[in-house]
């Protein structure tokens, strides 16, 4: 696997903030497993990994939210054990769940909250960036979800923070709102600002990053470009098709002849570095057995490929 250099403490002057070697566990569980990571400045540096896989809770500490058992931060060129108030104030922070009175108008939440600072931004300039100028007098909850996540990513830039945290910014979004905020996002560090993001979506770590960091089980199992990390597969193209009941045959004709093939439900997908090969035996099969290759998708590697390659699970199973 392709690895990106993590930066040691104060050694990578590009990097907005220097994690190493965060620790914190709840009980028996070790939610963060000895994390260390560099987030270079006006970047996207995204948090992959399932349900579970610790990444809440590196960000909660990261924002102040919660203490680490053990481990360093280094952020604004200071080294910190815990993040203190002034570190705070540098920050946004989207919460995963951000819920706001419900009979406030959109522009009084965000009047409300640059009340909490000395130097805020004015709220209709935070208006046009989330694009809810039309929204500005309506009721909190007249809102759609998307808009609503809008909102909490405004309340979220009020302060001009350096830093902006995204927990998770478009689960449960439909396509068009996740694009809406896809776009916001690009838009901040265009403006020179940090970003630093979780999700569980490949497609969004993809779209948006510039550094991923794979999380699984508290600990980062790789990191690097996008790219880096699925040129890492090495020359591997990637088969996909439905052949339902007949899959089964489907991967015993193929097995030895290609990297690696799986069923799942039906749902075949082949790994191989000679696609001519392939075809022509799974080709070859589909005659031989009369099962059409129904829905058939020939791609390179994605990031899910990636986590599957090193986990032997999905992301989201
Ligand atoms: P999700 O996408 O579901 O939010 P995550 O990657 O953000 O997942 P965390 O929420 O950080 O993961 O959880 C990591 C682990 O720590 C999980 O096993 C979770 O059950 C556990 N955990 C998180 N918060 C607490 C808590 N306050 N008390 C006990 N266990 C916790």
């Amino acid at each position: 696997m392709t690895v990106r250099n993590c930066g040691v403490m104060g050694m990578e002057s590009a990097a907005l903030m220097n994690v190493l070697n965060l620790v914190k566990t709840y009980g028996e569980v070790r939610a963060v497993d000895g994390v260390s990571f560099s987030v270079p400045r006006a970047e996207v540096f995204t948090l992959l990994g399932p349900n579970g896989a610790g990444k809440t809770t590196t960000l909660e500490i990261l924002e102040g939210i919660r203490g680490a058992d053990s481990g360093e931060i280094e952020v604004f060129g200071r080294k910190l054990r815990r993040v203190d108030r002034a570190t705070k104030e540098r920050m946004g922070v989207l919460l995963q769940e951000g819920n706001f009175e419900p009979y406030l108008k959109v522009r009084e939440v965000l009047r409300l909250f640059a009340s909490f600072f000395r130097s805020p931004r004015s709220p209709d300039e935070v208006l046009r960036q989330i694009a809810l100028e039309e929204k500005a007098t309506s009721l909190v909850k007249t809102l759609s979800g998307g808009q609503k996540q809008r909102l909490a990513i405004g309340v979220a830039l009020i302060n001009d923070p350096e830093l902006v945290f995204l927990d998770e910014p478009t689960t449960g979004l439909d396509p068009q709102a996740r694009r809406n905020i896809w776009s916001i996002v690009s838009g901040l560090t265009a403006a020179g600002k940090t970003i630093i993001l979780t999700t569980h979506y490949m497609d969004e770590a993809e779209a948006l990053s510039q550094t991923v960091a794979i999380m699984d089980h508290g600990r980062v199992i790789a990191r690097g470009t996008p790219r880096e990390l699925t040129s890492g597969l090495g020359q591997e193209t990637i088969i996909e098709f439905f052949a339902g009941e007949r899959a089964a045959g489907a991967t015993d004709a193929l097995a030895g002849s290609c990297r690696g093939v799986r069923n799942e439900g039906g749902l075949v997908s082949i790994e191989t570095d000679d696609l001519v090969a392939t075809l022509r035996r799974l080709l070859d099969w589909s005659r031989e057995a009369g099962v059409p290759v129904a829905d058939m998708v020939v791609r390179q590697p994605n990031l899910e490929d990636v986590f599957l390659s090193l986990t032997g699970r999905r992301l989201r199973e």
